[in-house]
């Protein structure tokens, strides 16, 4: 409406500059005719005469028209205004107004209940010193340069003190506003929920780690029967006695998955980083696939270089990323497929690569492949088996690394991903 409004506002200026041109134009022709031609008839100089009226009348009518529009955008932009303003105020939810160095400069009453227990508290602060530096995990400077850059902030979680010196996490997004000096930065606390999410962990964390003793021994023991009947089982048996051994080995697999997801939300999860020859590492849990491999005929190749250097990492860490990455290049990519490792040491940097010629991804589900327990569509028809959770904790294992991970994939064509850890190899 309001950009229909501004639009034929727009148009009308354009029409009444027409206009004045014109009735200019035609006055100085008639002005003309009567200096210079002294044969122009009375008649003539009634039908210029005539014209320039009637211009100057649609001139009259343009200008009325566009006031009144002008008047009615008013009137609209008045009223959202208000409409703004007493959301603003009456919301639930906190609602700073900060300028680009972070200094509040108005804030709703909702925001007073987060922060504190006044309005004029927090009108006086910096909204930057409200975040608790030590809890947040990869400091607020991205923050500062994005409000700075009038960027928009989206559902970004952080650790505050209130006024009070309460510690709380608050839910934050950043908008840019009508003055190109101010934000408006929406707060929603989410202690409690939080909360919730770490006693759910922490009691999965509990049970994942209380279940793993007794299948270790369920397992050892049915390898201990299958190696004690290796002469003596009938084929019956022996087809019984790998089924056990599979399903206990995936239940293991779960259980693991659980327990890492667990210890990294709850954050518990401290990195122990010590000095290993990476290519043997690496070896060793490609080692892990090599009969998954043979079984569906794929050609696997690894590239290292330099062939050999030693990188600082936490074993389980980057166990938890290159077990995860192979195995899901290795599940996804069909029979007689190609699977590609490469990892290059540069500048203290790792750059460490799985490429296959799997089912890919589609495109539109990309974004959401990093969230606890997404299994894109095409994985859920072709390949029953899998939880989810593997890239999630690839992906915190690979931030509490202080690294990055993306991907390329094509559907029907293959996926590449692409782990970058800075400041590990020595
Ligand atoms: P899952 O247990 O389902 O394998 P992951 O968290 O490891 O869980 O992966 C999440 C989803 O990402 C998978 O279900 C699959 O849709 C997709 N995916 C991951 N790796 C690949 C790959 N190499 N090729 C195709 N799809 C993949």
């Amino acid at each position: 409406m309001l950009v229909t409004l501004i639009g034929r506002v727009r148009f009308w200026r354009f029409i009444e500059s027409l206009i004045h041109i014109v009735m200019v134009g035609v006055l100085l022709v008639a002005v003309a005719l009567v200096y210079t031609d002294r044969s122009t008839t009375v008649y003539e100089l009634a039908l210029v005469s005539s014209f320039a009226i009637l211009l100057a009348s649609w001139y009259l009518v343009g200008m009325t028209i566009r006031k009144d529009l002008a008047q009615a955008m008013n009137q609209i932009e008045y009223k959202t205004r208000q409409e703004f303003d007493s959301l603003y105020e009456r919301s639930p939810i906190a609602y700073l107004t900060i300028d680009m160095k972070g200094n509040v400069l108005r804030a709703n009453p909702a925001s007073a209940h987060t922060f504190s227990d006044t309005l004029t508290d927090i009108i006086s602060r910096n909204f930057f010193d409200f975040i608790d530096i030590e809890r947040v995990e990869n400091n607020d400077s991205i923050l500062r340069g994005k409000v700075a850059a009038g960027l928009t902030v989206t559902d970004l979680e952080l650790p505050v003190t209130t006024i009070k010196g309460e510690a709380r996490w608050v839910l934050v997004n950043v908008f840019a506003t009508r003055h190109p000096d101010e934000r408006l930065i929406s707060v929603t606390d989410v202690t409690d929920q939080r909360a919730v999410d770490t006693a759910k962990s922490e009691f999965v964390a509990l049970a994942t780690h209380q279940l793993r003793t007794p299948i270790a021994a369920i397992r050892w023991n049915v390898e201990l029967l299958m190696r004690s009947m290796r002469e003596s089982k009938t084929e019956k048996q022996d087809r019984y006695l790998v089924k056990i051994n599979r399903n206990v080995l995936r239940m293991l697999n779960l259980i693991n998955d659980f327990l890492s997801v667990s210890q990294l939300e709850m954050g518990t999860y401290t990195a122990e980083r010590e000095s290993v020859n990476f290519a043997e590492y690496l070896g060793g849990i490609m080692e892990e696939f090599e009969e998954k491999v043979t079984t569906k005929q794929l050609a696997v190749s690894l590239v290292i270089e330099p062939e050999n250097f030693n990188v600082a990492i936490d074993r389980r860490l980057f166990h938890i990323i290159s077990s995860n990455l192979l195995s899901n290049a290795v599940k996804y990519t069909p029979e007689g497929g190609t699977v590609n490792v490469s990892a290059r040491a540069n500048g203290g940097t790792l750059y460490y690569s799985v490429a296959d010629t799997g089912i890919g991804i589609p495109k539109s589900e990309q974004e959401n492949l990093f969230k606890k327990f997404f299994r894109a569509s095409n994985a859920q028809q072709k390949v029953t088996e899998g939880t989810g959770l593997g890239l999630f904790v690839v992906k915190q294992s690979v931030e509490i690394l202080g690294g990055t991970l993306t991907l390329e994939s094509e559907e029907n064509k293959g996926t590449t991903f692409h782990v970058e850890l800075p400041n590990i190899v020595k």
